[in-house]
C-alpha cells in the first residue's frame, strides 16, 4: 500500500532546465489522487527559494513546505551544534549561510562546490578536519547528469577529505537516516507506506530502503544499466516517473 511518494528532483523530473518527459502529469496525478507528495533533494547548486523557482518555471506544482533539501538539513545540524562552518559549497549557495558565523571555523562543510573545489579550498578543509573540526556532507552522491554529461558530484570531494585526514563525514543529505525520516515524519504515511522514487541506487534507492521504505529506481537521469544489481533488497525498477506513479496508483490502500 502506498499513501506517500518522496520524489527525487534531478534525473527524476528534470535534468537541467529539460523537463523530463510525462514527468509533470505524474506528479499531478498523484498530487489530484490525493497520495500525499514530498520532494527531497541533495542538490546544492541552488538556494531553496532559487530551487523552488525553477520548480515552478517547469510547472510543477511544489509548496514550499513539501520541499526538503539537504542543505536545509546542514544549516539545522550546525545550528543545534552552535558550530562555525567553513562552507566548502558552491558560490549561488553562500548566502544560505551568511547568518553563520565563519570566523575561526570549527566545522567544516562540504557540498556541490563546482568550481570552488581546488587546492587551496580542500587544503583548508582538510587541515581543519585533521585538527579536530567535524566534517559534515551533502550526501556520498559520486555524479549527476547535467545536461547531456556526467558531472562529479560533491561525495568524490568528501571521500577525499575523509581519506587525506583519516576521518568520517557526517552525512546529512541521502542517505542518511535521519533526513528520510524527518521527511517521512512531515506527512501522515507510515514508512514502509512510502514509496521513494529516484535516480541514484545509492543515495535514492538503498537509503529509502535502509529506513523501511519503499523504492522505486528510474531509468532516467543518471541510471546506467545494470545500477540495479548494485544494491540488494526489494525495489522496483521502473522506465521513469511515470511508471512509479502508475505503480503507487495501483497499489493505494
Ligand atoms: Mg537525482
Amino acid at each position: 500500500m502506498i499513501e506517500s511518494i518522496l520524489f527525487d528532483l534531478s534525473g527524476v523530473l528534470y535534468d537541467g532546465d529539460q523537463v523530463i518527459p510525462g514527468a509533470q502529469q505524474a506528479v499531478q496525478r498523484a498530487q489530484r489522487s490525493g497520495i500525499e507528495v514530498r520532494f527531497i533533494t541533495n542538490t546544492s547548486q541552488k538556494t531553496r527559494q532559487n530551487l523552488l523557482l525553477h520548480l515552478h518555471s517547469l510547472k510543477f506544482a511544489v509548496e514550499e513546505t513539501q520541499l526538503f533539501t539537504a542543505v536545509d538539513a546542514a544549516r539545522q545540524w550546525l545550528r543545534q551544534r552552535n558550530l562555525r562552518p567553513f562552507c566548502l559549497v558552491h558560490e549561488n549557495i553562500i548566502g544560505e549561510f551568511a547568518d553563520f558565523d565563519q570566523h575561526n571555523p570549527n566545522a567544516v562543510l562540504i557540498a556541490d562546490a563546482a568550481e570552488g573545489f581546488h587546492y587551496h579550498s580542500l587544503n583548508r578543509a582538510f587541515q581543519l578536519c585533521i585538527a579536530g573540526a567535524p566534517l559534515l556532507g551533502i550526501g556520498y552522491n559520486r555524479y549527476f547528469k547535467s545536461g547531456d554529461q556526467l558531472v562529479l558530484d560533491a561525495g568524490a570531494f568528501i571521500k577525499t577529505i575523509e581519506f587525506g585526514a583519516g576521518v568520517e563525514a557526517v552525512i546529512v543529505g541521502k542517505p542518511s537516516v535521519e533526513f528520510f525520516k524527518q521527511v517521512v515524519a512531515s506527512t501522515s504515511a507510515r514508512p514502509e507506506h512510502t514509496l521513494m522514487v529516484g535516480d541514484d541506487v545509492f543515495g535514492d534507492v538503498e537509503g529509502a530502503l535502509n529506513v523501511g521504505l519503499q523504492a522505486a529506481l528510474v531509468r532516467t537521469g543518471k541510471y546506467r544499466p545494470g545500477d540495479e544489481d548494485k544494491v540488494s533488497g526489494d525495489f522496483n525498477t521502473v522506465d521513469s516517473v511515470t511508471e512509479a506513479v502508475e505503480l503507487a496508483l495501483n497499489n493505494r490502500g
